[in-house]
């Protein structure tokens, strides 16, 4: 069984983009940047941005963070959206989510202009992917497609199972194998036959929150399985995979953690990478 390392191809990828980064500033004389904007002092989100930062300075691109307390206005969170959509040093722009009740989630979300929106959840990208045009992917989604590339670089005709279907990553990981030609079923809370439907797949993407959900004997053998699920358990972190039992029929499977959870970051750096490659060519 291959043992998917997302914690050294994610580090590869880093390597590609500071080289990719440095190349650009010799060709455009400036580098891409990155602006997040945190709100509120929720420790989850303080730490996931101080590694979006720290990770963004590693391979060089300029980065900001915003920080607003969590009693913010909406309308003052929104004028600075609009402000960085006009900057052109800022080439990505994310709003740390999730966000105090009263600002609104999906105002934020379209306020970001689709050309910076580094998370590629305005519906402009979500339509564009869907579509099958260029785009800006959600991050994870993407980590998850460069891990299942790594493994089977040609997907086509593949059967592919996605558990979950989040606009975060269900739904785009979908689209993904979609653009692959693999064929895809995408299930959900209220999928009748998880079991069988799961059996099936060649390639099975488990996004889903539950602790260990898909059983070794729900797994074709030879199956690439990636576990995107991050639960908090007593017997510490696990995905939505029982990694033991899977372990023991698939060919290859990502491990909790250590596996997708790097590549998120990584393709965050990416995505910053395409806006501002977009955004160039597009004022040449
Ligand atoms: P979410 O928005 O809660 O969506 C969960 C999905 O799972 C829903 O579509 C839901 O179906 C489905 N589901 C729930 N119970 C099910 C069941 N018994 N059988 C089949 N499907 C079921 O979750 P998410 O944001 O996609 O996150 C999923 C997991 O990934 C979480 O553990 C999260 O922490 C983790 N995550 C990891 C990363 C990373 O970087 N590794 C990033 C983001 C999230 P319905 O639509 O019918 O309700």
């Amino acid at each position: 069984m291959i043992l998917i390392d997302g914690k050294k191809i994610a580090s590869e990828l880093r390597d590609d983009l500071k080289k990719e980064v440095s190349e650009l500033k010799k060709k455009f004389n400036k580098v891409p940047g990155l602006t997040v904007i945190l709100i509120g002092d929720l420790t989850p989100s303080q730490i996931y941005v101080r590694n979006k930062e720290k990770s963004a300075n590693e391979v060089g691109l300029k980065s900001e963070v915003i920080k607003y307390p969590d009693n913010v206005e909406e309308k003052i969170v929104l004028n600075k959206i609009k402000e960085l959509n006009k900057d052109d040093t800022v080439s990505g722009i994310l709003v740390q989510l999730p966000l105090p009740k009263h600002i609104d989630k999906q105002k934020v979300i379209e306020t970001i202009t689709p050309d910076k929106d580094v998370d590629g959840f305005h519906p402009m990208n979500v339509g564009n992917l869907s579509s099958g045009y260029d785009s800006s992917v959600p991050c994870t989604p993407l980590g998850c497609y460069l891990l299942i590339k790594k493994i089977e670089p040609n997907l086509s005709g593949k059967k592919a199972v996605v558990v979950g279907r989040s606009n975060l990553n269900g739904k785009p990981m979908a689209q993904l194998l979609l653009k692959e030609n693999c064929t895809v079923t995408i299930t959900h809370s209220k999928t009748s036959d998880l079991k069988g439907e799961c059996l099936k797949g060649d390639i099975i993407v488990a996004a889903v929150g539950i602790p260990e959900l898909v059983k070794g004997d729900w797994v074709k053998k030879n199956a690439i399985v990636i576990d995107v699920g991050i639960n908090k358990t007593e017997k510490g972190i696990v995905g939505d995979v029982d990694f033991d039992e899977v372990s023991k029929v698939a060919k290859a499977l990502t491990p909790v953690p250590g596996g997708v959870g790097p590549m998120t970051i990584a393709c965050l750096l990416k995505n910053t990478i395409e806006c501002f490659k977009r955004n160039e060519v597009s004022v040449d």
